[in-house]
């Protein structure tokens, strides 16, 4: 081998070795053939996924194995990834967990204490949820009663927002913990919706946090905002969760104007935010750097050599919504991956249902 040759493989694995950090964490709620499509996966395809993780030697770890390792920095396996449910069905039981035990996937629930406490026939109940602990599964904190948390009342201030929300997480953890044993300080924003203040409450609590915005993981992801893949409904087409999986964390140094709640935006058109990144563009081709907004493509403005901006053209929809960046590596044949969550009011200033 020539030296230049063998300056180039040196090079590729020493970046490879740097970035090739797919990590990511999938996301379910039901995994049944009836009940409501958007939350759904069906069991044959849920059976697809999970063969193919197999078949792809995927790494399928425990999430606090992935929550630890990237706060030590840890050096994952280039397939690696964590399998979570929120809610807490019953299908996950009877449907899910033969598939994943016959492949000894572990995974995480996030469960609603209240919720559970209404015990309806479709959900788990406490001595189920204590048997699968038992086994291993990690049960975990998804909010008191599956409320918006990021939400203020009509005539709360942010004092008394703070209060209620910190005692709704609280009381959720202590009645998981009551129930079943200490567990871990992990909660999943129901909707997945958050804001700045919220992310700061949960960082006080010492919570680890998970939204529902698709995107690798790194040890440079913001610890109260992990993103999440959803792998059911319209996400649950294995072909384009294959790709999502190969994807890494995009390397962002700081986002600016980056609160999910538009109506909190002080500054600029809040309907039409401009969200600014910067990136450490050390393994990025930057000309293939493409942002995508209510599926459509959109122009990035680059402000400075490693910083750009990029808006809407159009007005936000009321309730979820996303800005999506993928950019080229260049030393590897994936992409990373940045998405941006933003929640909306009504028109009216009320807010939308679900
Ligand atoms: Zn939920």
């Amino acid at each position: 081998m020539r030296f230049k040759q063998f300056l180039i493989v040196v090079l590729l694995s020493f970046f490879s070795a740097f970035y090739a950090k797919a990590v990511s964490i999938l996301q379910y709620h039901h995994v049944s053939d009836d009940t409501p499509a958007s939350t759904s996966i069906s069991v044959e395809q849920f059976t697809l996924h999970m063969n193919y993780l197999k078949q792809q030697n995927y790494k399928v770890l425990p999430l606090n194995e992935i929550v630890d390792g990237l706060k030590k920095g840890k050096k994952f396996d280039a397939k690696t990834v964590a399998i979570t449910f929120d809610d807490g069905y019953l299908n996950v039981l009877t449907n899910a967990d033969p598939i994943l035990k016959t492949n000894e996937f572990p995974y995480a629930i996030f469960v609603a204490p209240q919720e559970i406490n209404q015990g309806r026939s479709n959900m788990l109940s406490w001595p189920q949820l204590k048997s699968l602990s038992e086994q291993g599964v990690l049960i975990l904190n998804h909010s008191l009663n599956h409320d918006h948390l990021n939400r203020q009342l009509e005539n709360e201030d942010i004092e008394a927002w703070k209060a209620r929300t910190s005692e709704d997480i609280t009381t959720a953890q202590r009645i998981i913990d009551e129930q079943l044993g200490p567990q871990l300080k992990y909660l999943a924003y129901p909707y997945g919706e958050y804001n700045t203040e919220l992310l700061a409450l949960v960082k006080s609590l010492d919570f680890i946090a998970f939204g529902q915005h698709s995107g690798a993981l790194s040890k440079q992801s913001n610890r109260q905002a992990l993103p999440r893949f959803p792998a059911s409904g319209r996400y649950a087409n294995l072909k384009t969760l294959k790709v999502k999986l190969q994807t890494m964390a995009m390397p962002i140094k700081k986002l600016t104007n980056d609160n999910p709640q538009l109506d909190q935006h002080t500054q600029g058109n809040p309907k039409r935010p401009e969200l600014v990144v910067t990136l450490d563009l050390s393994d990025i081709y930057k000309p293939t750097l493409t942002c995508y907004i209510l599926g459509e493509k959109v122009d990035v403005t680059w402000i400075d050599k490693s910083s750009f901006s990029v808006a809407s053209n159009i007005d936000l929809p009321a309730g979820r919504s996303r800005y999506n960046c993928t950019a080229q590596s260049r030393t590897k044949s994936s992409y990373y991956w940045l998405s941006q969550p933003w929640i909306n009011r009504n028109e009216d200033g009320s807010w939308p249902q679900g």
